[in-house]
């Protein structure tokens, strides 16, 4: 998407406004699957990254399928047109009766801890196959905050309580039919998959009705130019051989499951805002813009970086700013950041806002979340409309 465009974007739309776009989650789709054309791989997206209906029914034309955490996400994908069975519910510690309902709506179902695996046996038996989230004890990941593999982590079932699992199984007679893992966000080495499934494999052995081998998601995309990603062409190549001997090994040839967020839709959407003043300190000078943290939490949530441009100016005298947002918080997009200068009125892109942006936002100091816009195949289509203040009263109750 061109600078014009997405100015002309904003001048129909207002600003701060959430532009997607399709073709790169295309690009993503076709490169997951174009890495891994010699296994039969399925792709499950978190679609915690982004539930945007656009967004999910486009997965569902490129033969994506959903994984979701929660039973609002659930409705959304059978919303967006996805049957029970393309769903995958991955819970973190859930009401069990959470669970009972996505059992009810005919979703697969990750268990995450051995007393859902206990309330699992004694409500289902043998009467429904199951899936177990493990936690292979690998530490991968860019940040503490979103590592979820290693052994402090509270996801999943740790490795080494493989006996109390097989306790379980055996005595419900469970019929385990896919083993999960999920060991972290913006992982880049292929060797902390590979560490992950050779764990996973090891631990497949002694389940004897597998189908299903789910290696999670968390696969690195490019922050800022010259960044390094997930190689997937490399990582395709080595977990297919790796998989391909486990499969011989076990007697039988297994599904090979992703549940990418961020690998499918980080880099299709920027968030676009309005630069509102410009404050020269004796310190530093600071741009603010006409959104926040309730719009954008990851930078002050993880300390992620996000990529800024200039629309407006892009070839004006190189400055340094903090970026900062509106919220009566701190509330810092970018510190010392070089930008072509900045004035009041300008257009700012944030880049890498597709995943984990709106999903995350919130009605903090009052303020209307933003409206979303999908480009594709040559239409641009709001696919989420403003906000007014019946948007912040819908629940309350004590109106007058
Ligand atoms: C969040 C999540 C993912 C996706 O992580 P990304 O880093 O966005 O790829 C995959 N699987 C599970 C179970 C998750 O909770």
């Amino acid at each position: 998407m061109n600078s014009s465009t997405l100015i002309e974007l904003t001048q129909q739309h207002g600003t701060p406004l959430y532009v997607y776009d399709g073709s790169i989650i295309r690009r993503q789709v076709k490169s997951l699957q174009d890495a891994f054309a010699d296994v039969d791989m399925r792709i499950k997206y978190a679609c915690k990254a982004n539930t945007n209906l656009a967004i999910l029914r486009l997965m569902r034309e490129l033969g994506v399928e959903i994984d979701v955490v929660s039973m609002g996400e659930m409705q959304m994908a059978l919303l967006a047109g996805y049957a029970p069975e393309q769903l995958t519910f991955t819970p973190s510690g859930v009401p069990f009766e959470e669970v009972r309902e996505a059992v009810e709506a005919g979703a697969k179902i990750n268990v995450d801890s051995l007393p859902l695996l206990e309330w699992f046996g004694q409500n289902y038996g043998d009467t429904q196959p199951c899936l177990i989230r493990l936690k292979p004890n690998v530490a991968a990941g860019g940040n503490a905050k979103i590592m979820t593999g290693h052994s402090d982590s509270k996801f999943g079932i740790s490795v080494l309580l493989l006996d109390d699992i097989m306790n379980i199984v055996e005595r419900y007679n469970l019929k385990i039919i896919g083993l999960h893992q999920h060991t972290g966000s913006d992982i880049k080495e292929a060797d902390a998959f590979l560490q992950a499934s050779e764990v996973i494999f090891k631990a497949a052995m002694r389940f004897p009705d597998l189908e299903i081998i789910d290696l999670g998601g968390g696969f690195k995309v490019s922050y800022k130019p010259g960044d390094t990603t997930t190689d997937m062409q490399r990582l395709g190549a080595e977990i297919t051989r790796g998989f391909q001997d486990f499969c011989q090994s076990y007697g039988r040839e297994l599904q090979l499951w992703f549940e990418p967020g961020k690998y499918l839709v980080s880099e299709c959407g920027q968030l676009l805002v309005q630069a509102t003043v410009i404050k020269e300190d004796p310190a530093r000078d600071f741009v603010h813009v006409d959104s926040g943290l309730n719009h954008l939490i990851r930078p002050m949530m993880y300390g992620s970086y996000h990529h800024i441009l200039n629309l407006s100016n892009p070839d004006g005298p190189a400055r340094n700013y903090d970026v900062v947002g509106y919220i009566c918080e701190t509330d810092t997009f970018a510190t010392d950041r070089e930008l072509p200068e900045v004035r009041p009125g300008d257009i700012l892109a944030f880049l890498n806002a597709g995943a984990y942006g709106f999903t995350m936002s919130s009605h903090y100091n009052a303020r209307y979340r933003p409206a979303e816009v999908l480009v594709d195949e040559g239409e641009a289509r709001l696919v989420r409309r403003h906000e007014t203040l019946d948007d912040l009263l819908r629940t309350q109750l004590d109106l007058n």
